[in-house]
Order: structure tokens, then sequence, then C-alpha cells
């Protein structure tokens, strides 16, 4: 029966909850930090072990190779996309073969879960990063469903929700795309809960939309956009405490930091990055509009990439899609101060902006005005080429 002692062994994919043939698993959020954990009931569980044989923790998957790599831009989606707007282009081939998709969508109450998606109108939503843990809800036994009855499936996810898919599935059938994001680690939906609550005060109304990777400013130097009815708040993301923190791998799930399924472990049939290297590897576009490095780990996957509509698709080393990008080759150092962190968010009346302010590290003065300057350039380069 599955018992979580130390936190750091479970990235909470929730594949032993929906492996279990009496239903005896729940996933409950932590009081410490806001994470979701599997808690099993001991009264019902009759000891199969199925929880444990599919946990991609307890269970880890070998290590595969990539086997190509590529630069990708796609100019209709690149826009509202993260990267290259790869992700829509994807979606849009295996909707065209009557399939569904399954991603990542922020609701309307801000809570960041998976949800499906048979037409291009439903895919709209999973487009963007959510800096948040979405909640998997059952979508793994709606996949295993789905595969039963002959429908082809594309499911995209961190490494280790498509890890634990994989390992609840167990045999990979054919119908099956899998497509993960390079991922340095995710922080929990309760610390998100907390922000969110905490900018509703500030600015004295609900919010009603959030979009973590605005690129009005450029995509290297993305902004966070929240919306509250008709007024928008953009700022530049190292600004922003919530997006600060993230970046500096401070509000990171236990797990991130000794990750189950990076470095090809998810086994995965694409993986989505951004091509941080785009200035050496392909100069022709690097204009801050947003590439995406694609991982192509099977056949399968090369296959769907390939039949994209892409505005720009080139062969590129594996090596260059991982460089400067912290999100492949090791996980991420956890901070000193992230236990006192978490601790200090627990005192009663704290103000939960100021807080996490305070644990905010401001890159020196020169290296701002340096980045500052680079980002004004990059506005001036995009307005011209317009
Ligand atoms: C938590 C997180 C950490 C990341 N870390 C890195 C990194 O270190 N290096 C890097 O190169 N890229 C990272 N990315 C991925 C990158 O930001 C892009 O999402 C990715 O390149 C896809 O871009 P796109 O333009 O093709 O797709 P888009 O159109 O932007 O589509 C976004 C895709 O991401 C999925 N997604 C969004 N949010 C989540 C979520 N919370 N959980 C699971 N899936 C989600 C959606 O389902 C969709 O498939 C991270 C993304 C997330 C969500
Ligand atoms: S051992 Fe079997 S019955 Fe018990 S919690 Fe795990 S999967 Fe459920
Ligand atoms: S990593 Fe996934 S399968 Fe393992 S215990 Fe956590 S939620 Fe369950
Ligand atoms: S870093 Fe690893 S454990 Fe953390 S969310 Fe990403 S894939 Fe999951």
């Amino acid at each position: 029966m599955i018992q979580i002692t130390d936190k750091a062994m479970c990235c909470g994919c929730t594949a032993c909850v929906n492996a279990c043939p009496v239903q005896c698993i729940v996933m409950r959020r932590d009081k410490d930090e806001g994470f979701d954990y599997p808690v099993a009931n001991p009264d019902i569980c009759i000891g199969c072990g199925r929880c444990e044989s599919v946990c991609p923790v307890l269970a880890p998957a070998q290590p595969c190779k990539s086997v190509t790599a590529y630069a990708v831009r796609c100019d209709s989606n690149v826009g509202g996309s993260s990267s290259g707007g790869v992700f829509p282009a994807l979606a849009k081939a295996v909707i065209d073969e009557g399939g569904v998709i399954f991603g990542a969508v922020m609701e309307p109450d801000m809570i960041a879960g998976h949800a499906e998606a048979d037409t291009l109108e439903e895919v709209e939503r999973m487009r963007g990063s959510k800096y948040v843990q979405s909640d998997m809800y059952s979508v793994m036994s709606d996949v295993k469903e789905y595969l039963k009855n002959g429908r082809k499936v594309l499911f995209t996810g961190t490494p280790c929700q498509v890890a634990g898919l994989n390992k609840y599935l167990g045999a990979h059938s054919e119908d099956l795309i899998t497509v993960d994001i390079a991922c340095h680690g995710v922080p929990g939906p309760g610390l998100w809960k907390m922000y969110v609550d905490a900018l509703e005060k500030r600015h004295g109304a609900r919010m009603t939309s959030v979009d973590f990777r605005d690129k009005s400013k450029g995509w290297r130097h993305y902004c966070f956009k929240t919306s509250y009815g008709q007024k928008d708040v953009c700022v530049k993301a190292v600004d922003d405490p919530y997006m600060a923190l993230f970046m500096q791998d401070m509000t990171l799930r236990p797990s991130c930091y000794s990750c189950p399924a990076r470095n090809g472990r998810s086994h995965s049939d694409l993986t989505l990055s951004d091509l941080w290297s785009v200035r050496n590897t392909v100069p022709e576009l690097n204009d801050d509009r947003g590439v995406s490095g694609v991982l192509v780990n099977s056949a399968v996957g090369g296959e769907l990439l390939r039949s994209i509509d892409a505005s720009f698709m080139k062969e590129v080393p594996v090596d260059n899609v991982m460089a400067e990008n912290g999100g492949f080759a090791v996980s991420v150092a956890m901070p000193e101060k992230r236990a006192e962190f978490f601790e200090g968010l627990k005192v009663a009346g704290v103000d939960v902006y100021k807080h996490m302010m305070r644990y905010v590290v401001r890159k020196p003065l020169p290296q701002r005005m340096w980045r500052s300057f680079r980002s004004t350039l990059s506005s001036m380069k995009r307005r011209i080429l317009k």
C-alpha cells in the first residue's frame, strides 16, 4: 500500500490513484506546502501492490536517448503559445485524424487542471504554460477508456505525469502519443491559491485570467499578466514575486529536486522546450518571438512532428536543444531558505505578497540595466521586422 513518508518520493502524478482496483487512494493537499499527495485507506486496501508497481518514483523506468532534435516555429501559433507554438500544431494534426487531446488548462476559478478536447476551440485554453501543478483528476482512467474504444489520444503534460501515465497503462498503445515539456519543476496549487487571493486583495477585484508567459515585451523577457475584469496588470516576470521565486527554484515540489522523470525516463514520444540556444543554433530565428526545441524520442513522435504545418523546421543537434536550459540534464538544487520560506507562510495574518517579496533575490543593478537595454533592443527589432 502506498504510504508517503518522504515527500520527495512522490511527484503527485496520480498513477497509483487510478491503478487501485478498490479505489481506496485519494489525493489530499498537504497543509505545510500546499502540494497534493496520495493517501490510502488501510481498511479497504487488499494489499495487491498495484499502486507501488505503477509509481514512477518507486519503480522508475530506464532512461531513453532522444533520436533527433528540431528547431521549430509555427507562425500562426507562436504569439499565443509559450515557445514556438508546436503544441497547437500537434493537437490539430491529431484532431484531424479524429483524436482527442489532453492538456493543462486554467479554469475560470484559477485552478489549474488537466482537461480533454476534440475541437481546436477547446484546445485554445490548453495553450501557454501554467506555472502551477495541474490537477490530473481521473484523466489517466479517461485516457485508458478512449484507447480501449480505439480512439487516438494525444496526452501532454510534465515528464512525471507522462511517466506515471505510461506506467499506469503498461503496454504502450499505438493510438497513444505522449508529449512532455522540458520541466525544471512546478509550484503547488496551495501556494498559487494564496497568491491569487493576495493579488485579488491588492487589486480589489476577482482575477479573471492569467498569462504566465505574456510575450508582448518579447519571448526572452516575458511578462506575467493578470486581468481583473476590464483591468489588465502586466509586470516583467522577474519583478513578480510568484514568478521570481519559481525561477529561483524556491517554491517547487520536493520531488523536483530529485526528479524521477527527466533525462528520457518519461518515455514520451516528443519533448517540447524553449530553444534558449537560438542565437547559436538558428540565428535566423533570433527575433524574440519564440522558438521551440523539440526532442524526438520515438518513430511515432517523429512522424507526427513531421506531419504538422510548421513555418520553420530544421534538424539540430540534441545537445543544442538541451543547452542553456535548466529543464533537462540535472535536477535543480533546493535553495537553502526554502523551508524557512514555507514556514513563514504559516504565520497567522502573514501578508503573503510582502513575505514572498522578501525572498526574491534581485540581480545586481548593472545586470538589470543590461537586461533592460537588451529587452528594448529586442522590442525595436520586433517592431522593425513586423
Ligand atoms: C511547470 C513548467 C515548467 C517548465 N519548465 C521549462 C524549462 O525549464 N525549460 C523549457 O525549455 N521549457 C519549460 N517549460 C515548457 C515551455 O514553457 C512550453 O510549455 C513548451 O515549450 C511548449 O510550448 P509550445 O509553444 O509548443 O506550446 P503551448 O501552446 O504554449 O502549450 C503549452 C503546453 O504545455 C502544457 N502545460 C501547460 N502548463 C502545464 C502544467 N502546469 N502541467 C502540465 N502541462 C502543462 C499544455 O498542456 C500544452 O501542451 C515548462 C512548462 C511548465 C508548465
Ligand atoms: S495495495 Fe492495492 S488495494 Fe492497496 S492501496 Fe495499493 S492498489 Fe489499492
Ligand atoms: S509518484 Fe505518482 S504513483 Fe507514486 S505515490 Fe506519488 S502519485 Fe502515486
Ligand atoms: S521537475 Fe520532475 S518531478 Fe518536478 S514537476 Fe517536473 S517532471 Fe515532475
